[in-house]
């Protein structure tokens, strides 16, 4: 397949693609070399007034049609994703970074998401409570919360617009979705997808601009009922407060500083390639991505070295390019915050294992970094790097181990090794997060709950959990005669 040409993206509102009202436009670049590939359409204020009048009125369609309907629909889109994915993955690593083959495991993980809600689509089931005296019925109805005020953002740009759309669709209720504006033309293609698969006009539209006009545009309106934000801890504090005010439901999905907890009776051997792979995936862009290694000191030096040489090996380049298997980062911002942090921490004594550097001059490279003499005291050990950085701290114990991985305010993801069966459920019980995934990566699949504790936020985006979000309880009791 030739690589298609970049495409500039619209606004989608009311069932078109449509220029923001000042005819202005923002920049998009390829983080490989800095250069303008294309464009993406900026909101007015009175494109926002446009959209959220039509998911007004959306939300009047899509609650009133069928679950089966709305079901079909999703699968319908989740087969078009499918069948796009060449296109729509080599578009996403042009904006995003990320290995084509990444990308295409985003598409098709999208597309069995999209599927997985065209089920959960069905099963929106109420239930039936007895009655205390003859001649009532008392039941529990679900419904669409209505009018959903969606923010996502650059690392994942597909599958994080699509769990919220996909349980926002599949529980009745219309949308309007703020995409990130770095990566705006592989959200456009799901859009597309979706509305080729019949999702009526209004129901889901699309925005791009200034991501603080547009939420304090949005959130306090009284069409939007429910918010759902995924991105960084300060943001989402922000959002959920202005939601807070405007007694909006929210969802938020937020950082992390994963803490790998390898203990001395792991496989080292397999457990230090698996766990660098999973560290440069999306070159660490990852909110659920391993951050602080915390080895026990007998394997330490033995983890380290193994490690540190699986990162070292990682081919890195251009994502587009076969056998890439780390690209650049995504913006020239993310490069100094990476590097900055790293820094601090060598100043004040870490040790760089590899890494520890940018490579070239042109677009948004960083060589994978694995640091060992890390302390508590170093911002990097505190605040999210959300790059290909790995800190590796030894421990002694069990309690020590567990006290390190809670000790941050954040509790997202979480994982761990070791053949005793015991540890790993004394671990299960004691960690403070939202997930935890033992002797193997298992994190992230349509079917189980992705979401996290503390300042990583609340509420889940997988499995049948994900469908609350988006419904409400109503309580409905009938005497008859
Ligand atoms: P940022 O805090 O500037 O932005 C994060 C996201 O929030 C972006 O998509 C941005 O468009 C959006 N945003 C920012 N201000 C907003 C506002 N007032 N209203 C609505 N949306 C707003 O950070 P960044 O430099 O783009 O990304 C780096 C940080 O973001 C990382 O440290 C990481 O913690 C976080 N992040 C997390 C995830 C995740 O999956 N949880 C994804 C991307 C970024």
């Amino acid at each position: 397949m030739t690589t298609p040409t970049y495409p500039d993206t619209r606004l989608y509102i009311d069932g078109a693609w449509t220029d923001g009202a000042a005819g202005a436009t923002l920049d998009v670049l390829n983080p490989v070399d800095g250069r303008v590939i294309g464009r993406v359409a900026k909101a007015e204020e009175s494109d926002l007034e446009r959209a959220l009048e039509a998911a007004r009125r959306g939300f009047e369609v899509w609650r009133r049609t069928p679950a089966l309907t709305r079901s079909g629909i999703l699968r319908k889109a989740g087969e078009l994703m499918r069948a796009r994915a060449p296109e729509t993955a080599a578009i996403l690593t042009q904006e995003q970074g990320k290995p084509l083959a990444e990308a295409t495991a985003e598409v098709l993980g999208s597309a069995e998401i999209l599927e997985w809600f065209a089920e959960e689509a069905r099963r929106t089931y109420g239930r039936l409570i007895p009655p205390r005296t003859d001649g009532v019925i008392q039941s529990v109805i679900k419904e669409p919360v209505g009018v959903v005020a969606a923010f996502t953002p650059w690392n994942f740009p597909i599958s994080q617009m699509v769990r919220k759309v996909g349980a926002a669709l599949a529980a009745g209720c219309s949308m309007i979705v703020k995409a990130a504006e770095e990566t705006p033309a592989s959200p456009a293609c799901l859009m597309q997808a979706l509305a080729d698969a019949g999702v009526p006009a209004g129901v889901l539209n699309l925005v791009y601009g200034v991501p603080a006009e547009i939420s304090e545009r949005l959130i306090p309106d009284p069409i939007v009922r429910k918010v759902s934000f995924t991105g960084s801890v300060p943001v989402g504090k922000h959002l959920a407060a202005l939601a807070g005010r405007h007694m909006k439901r929210v969802t938020m999905e937020l950082g992390g500083h994963s803490p790998a907890i390898v203990f001395a009776d792991a496989d080292i051997s397999s457990v230090a390639p698996l766990l660098a792979r999973s560290k440069l995936r999306n070159a660490g862009q990852v909110c659920v991505s391993p951050t602080r290694f915390l080895v026990q000191k007998p394997v330490f030096d033995e983890f380290a070295d193994r490690f540190a040489k699986a990162v070292a090996a990682v081919k890195i380049g251009d994502g587009l390019e076969a056998g890439t298997e780390m690209g650049p980062l995504v913006n020239a911002r993310r490069v100094q915050a990476v590097e900055e942090l790293i820094n601090d921490a060598t100043r004040q004594g870490a040790e760089v294992l590899t890494g520890g550097e940018r490579i070239g001059n042109t677009g948004n490279f960083y060589r994978p970094t694995v640091l060992s003499g890390v302390t508590t005291d170093m911002r990097i050990m505190n605040e999210e790097p959300f790059g290909p950085v790995a800190l590796l701290a030894p421990f002694e114990d069990f309690d020590e181990a567990l006290a390190e991985a809670n000790r941050l305010p954040f509790g997202l993801a979480s994982y761990a090794f070791s053949r005793s069966g015991k540890a790993i459920n004394r671990l299960a019980e004691g960690i403070e997060a939202g997930m935890l995934t033992a002797n193997h990566l298992g994190l992230a699949l349509a079917e189980t709950p992705f979401g996290g504790v503390k300042d990583s936020g609340y509420g889940a985006e997988g499995g049948i959990e994900a469908m609350d979000a988006y419904l409400n309880t109503k309580f409905f009791t009938h005497a008859y005669d």
